[in-house]
């Protein structure tokens, strides 16, 4: 493989789309040994194929607003790769969505979905509308107006979205109701459905509880645990709720939330009833950052920075791309962190990770350490092909034996001879090899 004669046409084809280019170096780096000692990849074309998404559906949202104004967003469906199961991962409304957003996170997609041993292919959607501050019946109106587009490329064996940023359980029953309307068809299209109408047990928490359950077996291969141990985590979305939620109860101590103008620090632990305030918050669509330190009068809200100057054990960061630089991976080193696992997609800049690395901190990437959402989705889709319901205690189990087979892959292909596991190449090689030799098998397409 010429690596970097592939970026640089790459670059030439997608000009501008940093973060696509970002995660395509990112896996290319990885697998750069195991794709040339498998010269039926190179003979295949398996490279000039896995970086193009199969097609890419662009498309407008025009919606009106509580004050009769037309507004117009724009939509995107990035359907990757299929090459192991229908086209599956969610859809972001945030104002910074982009195409190359999209391919960064539809192209991840692909081998964190390979990870979960579940048969889904990759793909990512969304749109630059922002649902903060918006009523509820503005959110309805853009959810109905972007399904009315998007129904045309989905389906249960097709595409099946799920949410991301942006997108909880609110925007997906919108989104699903009027997908129903179109279709005829009450089946399986998203997930993360309300659990009358289809949804599974512990979806909502997943992604939190399998990035926990990833983070407790790195730590294990050190012989330790979450007991004691003082943790510092990013954003306060679905994934940081999660987490929050996991570690507190495997006995670990929360010591930081962010949001975008600034992160908390409270020394007491963000546990219990916190976590409720927190929550409700949220739910009524205000700033949590600030409120959080009025309320709990110990804890110090620090504008404009972010948690990573603070001494933790471990850090999880779960808000955003691109939010742990270099410094902020030096603080925590010279802070004495000893394990990193990301619980949002790509946070960690290349530049950061190297420095986990060389400092033999055990890092995690995104794709193995989040995959639990996208698999408790995956048994979501396999309880509606059943139209069966499992219970907690089930769809529990099945993630953390999930996640505990991720570890187990990233282990097995990033061990290195000194014992230090790379879990970036570990992931990145467990996940491509699955859906290169699927490729392989069913011909050039
Ligand atoms: P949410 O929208 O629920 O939460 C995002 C959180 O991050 C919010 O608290 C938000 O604050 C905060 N945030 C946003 N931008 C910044 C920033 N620049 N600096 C600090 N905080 C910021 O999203 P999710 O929790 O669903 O997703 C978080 C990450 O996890 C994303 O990378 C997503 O792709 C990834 N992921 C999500 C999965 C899921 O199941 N939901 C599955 C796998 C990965 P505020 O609300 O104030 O803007």
């Amino acid at each position: 493989m010429n690596l970097e004669k592939i970026m640089t046409d790459l670059e030439k084809k997608h000009p501008g789309e940093a973060e696509y280019l970002q995660a395509v170096r990112e896996v290319l780096e990885s697998i750069e040994t195991i794709y040339n000692e498998n010269p039926q990849f190179e003979s295949a074309g398996i490279i000039e194929r896995i970086v193009e998404p199969d097609r890419i559906l662009t498309f407008k949202v025009p919606w009106v607003d509580d004050n009769g104004k037309v507004n117009v967003n724009l939509g995107y469906r990035v359907q990757f790769n299929n090459a192991i199961g229908p086209y599956k991962g969610g859809l972001r409304f945030h104002p910074s969505v982009n195409l190359s957003i999209l391919k960064f996170l539809g192209f991840e997609q692909i081998f964190k979905n390979s990870l979960t041993t579940l048969p889904m292919g990759g793909g990512k959607g969304g749109s630059d509308f922002d649902p903060k501050g918006k009523s509820n019946a503005e959110i309805m109106r853009f959810c109905q107006s972007f399904m009315l587009e998007l129904w045309k490329l989905i389906g249960p064996e097709t595409d099946v979205p799920a949410g991301d940023i942006g997108v909880g359980g609110r925007e997906i029953g919108f989104m699903y109701g009027m997908y129903k309307k179109l279709a005829r068809e009450h089946t399986g299209v998203l997930t993360g459905k309300g659990i009358n109408w289809g949804g599974s047990l512990i979806r909502p928490e997943a992604t939190g509880f399998g990035a926990v359950y990833f983070a407790q077996e790195m730590l294990k291969t050190k012989g330790q645990d979450f007991k004691g141990k003082v943790v510092a985590i990013s954003g306060f979305g679905n994934v940081a709720w999660g987490a929050a939620l996991k570690v507190n109860e495997l006995g670990g101590k929360v010591v930081t939330i962010s949001g975008p103008d600034g992160y908390i620090y409270d020394p007491d632990g963000i546990s219990g009833e916190k976590i409720n305030y927190l929550l409700e918050l949220r739910a009524s669509n205000q700033d949590i950052v600030k409120p959080y330190s009025y309320e709990f009068p110990n804890a110090q809200f620090h504008q404009g920075k972010r948690p990573w100057e603070v001494k933790c054990d471990v850090a999880l960061p779960c808000a955003t791309q691109n939010e742990l630089g270099k410094e902020d991976a030096e603080k925590l080193v010279s802070n004495g962190v000893m394990c990193v696992a990301e619980g949002a997609n790509m946070p960690s800049t290349p530049e950061a990770i190297e420095t986990f690395q060389e400092h033999k901190v055990m890092f995690a990437p995104g794709k193995a350490v989040n995959a639990g959402g996208v698999a408790t989705s995956g048994l979501e889709m396999s309880q509606n092909s059943m139209k069966l319901n499992w219970s907690t205690e089930e769809v529990d189990m099945r993630l953390h034996q999930i996640m505990k087979n991720i570890h187990e892959q990233c282990v097995k292909y990033g061990t290195q001879a000194d014992g230090y596991v790379n879990y970036v190449k570990g992931a990145n090689v467990a996940g491509f090899l699955k859906v290169a030799n699927a490729m392989l098998d069913q011909g050039i397409l």
